[in-house]
């Protein structure tokens, strides 16, 4: 029952526009997504929404969007190119390879890897059957590219495996032209890539993603606090964004397990319908970055606080937060189905500022005389509301419709709206409808989106 769900949100994101398999003519492109016309909203008011309460509704965070591509020498400071790995683990029978973790009791095999204590002799294949799984081996996830015409070590490129490595890197020039005083942070939307071993579970894990990331700078005796607070401010905007509480939890990263940057970790869970996983990093990132982006650059990357009069690397509590991963939550969150007269109602629940459309404006048929009135109707409202037209079908096929993309609200246009100048607003989750004025409509919209 419970895969069901992530079945029933895979099919209906594919049949009505939200996501589509990248290169689908060509049999796809290896966990890559497209986002289709209601996927693009969405997951556009995702991101406006974390970049309004993380930047704009804040005076000390700004924003940055950074370069995709960076100097080599970027990811050698950062330790990615020694350190960005997975463990993966080769079938020697069918050739099949797993990411250590993702095998079954995964959890259980990668601790006893890190304890140095692991035995797979035991473990059979989860494509073959066969007990013939190979040791790990380190695998690193970036691609790799090269820039200009000659394919050699000085010309290395890689894909950006996190967003954050930009804002290190500019840490100075943001901190010079803003004058911002610690503590501050620095925030940026933009596309990460990792080469997983074993994508899957939809947009959950792909190779290509956006990342919502945040380092957040402070002198180093407060890190601790910060660290706590952003916990709470972070969990508190998914519960904004139609996340029940109880649906979300904390795992802290034990200490053989944390990545290299960090000395204090935590996930936030969501409890997705293939069980429990991060949607969300919270890191206590130390001075690891840029300590380590002075000392490969050969600039100080030191900061002078002028209260206590002295020099020192700002330490960064990070959060980080994939877009797909988090409409993805969202939309598991918002998935509901209800018995109706007709069978069942499938509702997307989602909060009014997340839904791809606000209002869909809804002839109560496609009479020739009652068109022109809700074309007009429509026109009025559209520069108000992200919103749509729908005349084909029966009224009650289109309420149905617009409830399995999220749409909060139908304005139908009848017979009497002829005379009366009167329209009929239906809500989505409660189904009740009241009589409104054209000349009232988009205040009255706008009340009952709390926009
Ligand atoms: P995982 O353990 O799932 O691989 P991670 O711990 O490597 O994730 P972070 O490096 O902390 O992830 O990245 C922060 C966030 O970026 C994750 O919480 C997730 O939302 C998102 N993210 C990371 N990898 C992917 C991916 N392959 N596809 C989609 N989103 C991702």
């Amino acid at each position: 029952m419970k895969q069901d769900v992530s079945e029933k949100i895979t099919s209906l994101a594919k049949r009505r526009g939200f996501v589509f398999p990248s290169s689908e003519i060509y049999g796809g492109a290896g966990a890559t997504w497209d986002f289709g016309p209601l996927g693009v909203e969405l997951k556009r008011n995702v991101k406006d929404a974390w970049w309004r309460t993380m930047v704009q509704l804040r005076d000390d965070v700004v924003g940055l969007d950074g370069a995709i591509l960076m100097h080599p020498r970027v990811w050698e400071a950062s330790g990615h190119v020694e350190n960005f790995t997975d463990p993966l683990v080769e079938c020697r029978n069918c050739r099949k390879r797993f990411r250590l973790d993702d095998l079954p009791k995964g959890e259980e095999l990668a601790a006893a890897w890190r304890a140095k204590k692991l035995d797979l002799s035991g473990v059979s294949c989860p494509n073959c059957g066969e007990r013939k799984l190979a040791d790990p081996r380190q695998f690193n996830l970036m691609f790799k590219t090269f820039v200009g015409p000659v394919e050699d070590t000085a010309s290395i490129a890689w894909l950006r495996p996190e967003t954050a490595q930009s804002i290190f890197v500019d840490f100075e020039n943001i901190q010079q032209t803003t004058r911002k005083k610690l503590p501050f942070g620095i925030a940026q939307i933009g596309k990460a890539f990792r080469n997983e071993i074993t994508p899957g579970n939809f947009i959950f894990r792909s190779r290509e993603f956006e990342q919502m990331e945040m380092q957040y700078f402070t002198r180093p005796s407060d890190a601790p606090r910060f660290y706590d607070e952003w916990k709470e401010t972070r969990l508190a905007w998914h519960v904004e964004q139609g996340i029940p509480r109880e649906k979300m939890r904390f795992r802290d990263h034990a200490d053989d397990e944390r990545a290299h940057y960090a000395a204090a970790a935590t996930d936030i869970q969501f409890a997705f319908p293939f069980g429990w996983n991060e949607f969300e990093g919270i890191h206590y990132r130390t001075d690891y970055d840029l300590r380590r982006h002075s000392e490969f650059s050969g600039k100080n990357l030191e900061y002078f606080d002028d209260v206590a009069n002295e020099r020192f690397i700002p330490h960064v509590v990070e959060t980080s937060v994939g877009a797909d991963r988090a409409t993805y939550a969202i939309l598991c969150a918002a998935y509901d189905e209800e018995p109706d007269k007709e069978g069942t109602r499938v509702v997307l629940r989602l909060r009014p500022h997340l839904a791809p459309y606000k209002v869909a404006v809804l002839p109560l048929s496609k009479n020739e005389r009652l068109v022109p009135l809700a074309r007009e109707v429509w026109s009025k409202i559209r520069p108000a509301f992200m919103s749509t037209y729908d005349e084909t079908q029966a009224i009650g096929r289109r309420y149905r419709r617009q409830d399995e993309i999220g749409t909060p609200l139908c304005v139908t246009v009848d017979f009497v709206s002829l005379d009366d100048q009167q329209v009929t607003i239906r809500e989505r989750d409660s189904m009740s409808q009241i009589r409104v004025a054209i000349a009232d409509l988009v205040p009255a919209l706008r009340e009952k989106l709390g926009a």
